[in-house]
């Protein structure tokens, strides 16, 4: 698939490249920035400047809403290089048509097409040479929203920034990890903003998880807000369990809808599973653990792609799933989603959009 172009965006390209300081072969994830960055901004009910300039600090007013009422919203999207140099972002409509629902529910304006999916491509076409071609590693790209009104009230921002940075990473996770459920604090309620990937539902998962990390856990397992008994997502990631010959992942507004997660459950459906998105009890978790139904559990995300789960801690017990190496449906949809995102296999379902 190609992208749509935005011929009007006007370019200042960077008189100083800082390409030629990056060790490709160390790459951390989020240290690294790209020499480009698309800036567009919103005022008097429009998007009015678009432009890509060099990457570089921005000046706030200390009064800025954003910082003070949070209207403040992120993506996530990965691109990748093939073997022959072509550069492909993986499913970027989906995240501007998520972006966009992050938007209505904060009370900010939604970003066109042609700004998002086209400043993308102009962006990702200047910095070409920044996507990494190691496999396993990609050009993170980083678009977001937030409120510039400087001004104190509660009340939606009359003007806006729109942004979009990139830069080369490795791997997220370089092994399983280990959940806990958690079982006393809560990411999201109904009718709460767990759907949308706004900064607020990152700066209050931080405490919970560091008491998690303090644990010896590497990450969360959120439960329902009510009752804590039904799973919903990881930090940064959605879950995937196989129960039986079923693919199971939980449902519902409380979490973030992952590309990754969609990604997989058409794949598993495809490949002949059963697939379904529906309300998974930790007890069912723990019971198919303990009596050998459940064969494979993993995060999806695009940050974390397949990290399977070693561990699963819940009320104060530790219950392990099975080895790695004999995961039949995680390794071959891990397998897969490398094989197409490098370019390796046709790419049957359209999801290679090619700058
Ligand atoms: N849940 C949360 C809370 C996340 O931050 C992410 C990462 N965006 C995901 C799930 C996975 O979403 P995706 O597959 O679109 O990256």
């Amino acid at each position: 698939m190609s992208l749509i172009t935005n011929p009007t965006i006007q370019v200042e390209p960077t008189k100083n490249s800082r390409l030629s300081d990056v060790d490709f072969d160390n790459l951390k994830f989020g240290q690294i920035m790209s020499d480009h960055m698309l800036v567009a901004t919103y005022e008097n009910g429009d998007w009015q400047e678009v432009k890509i300039v060099p990457y570089g600090d921005l000046t706030i007013s200390p009064s800025l809403s954003a910082l003070h009422y949070g209207q403040s919203i992120f993506e996530g999207v990965k691109a990748y290089k093939f073997n022959d140099g072509t550069v492909s972002i993986f499913r970027p409509e989906k995240n501007w048509e998520r972006f966009n629902k992050s938007a209505s529910r904060l009370q900010m304006p939604e970003v066109p097409e042609e700004i998002f999916l086209g400043g993308l491509n102009k962006l990702l076409d200047l910095d070409k040479n920044w996507v990494p071609s190691k496999e396993g590693s990609s050009l993170y790209i980083r678009p977001f929203m937030f409120a510039t009104e400087a001004a104190l009230g509660v009340h939606p921002s009359i003007s806006y920034k729109f942004i979009i940075i990139t830069g080369p990473v490795g791997a997220y996770y370089s092994k399983p990890i280990s959940l806990k459920v958690e079982t006393k604090y809560t990411r999201a309620a109904e009718g709460g903003v767990g759907f949308s990937k706004n900064a607020g539902n990152y700066a209050l998962s931080l405490y919970p998880t560091q008491l998690a990390n303090d644990e010896g856990f590497d990450q969360l397992m959120w439960t329902d807000a009510k009752e804590h008994k039904y799973i919903e997502e990881a930090g940064t990631a959605n879950l995937i369990f196989r129960i039986g010959d079923t693919i199971i992942t939980p449902h519902g507004e409380t979490i973030l809808h992952g590309v990754t997660r969609r990604t997989i459950m058409e794949l598993a459906e495809k490949w002949g599973f059963k697939a379904e998105q529906r309300r998974v009890s930790v007890q069912e978790l723990i019971d198919g653990i303990k009596n050998g139904t459940v064969s494979e559990a993993f995060a999806a995300g695009t940050a974390a792609t397949v990290t399977p789960i070693s561990k699963i801690g819940y009320e104060g017990e530790i219950y392990e799933l099975p080895p790695v190496e004999g995961r039949e449906f995680s390794n071959k949809v891990l397998a897969y989603l490398n094989d197409l995102r490098y370019g390796k296999i046709a790419d049957e379902f359209g999801w290679n959009f090619i700058v």
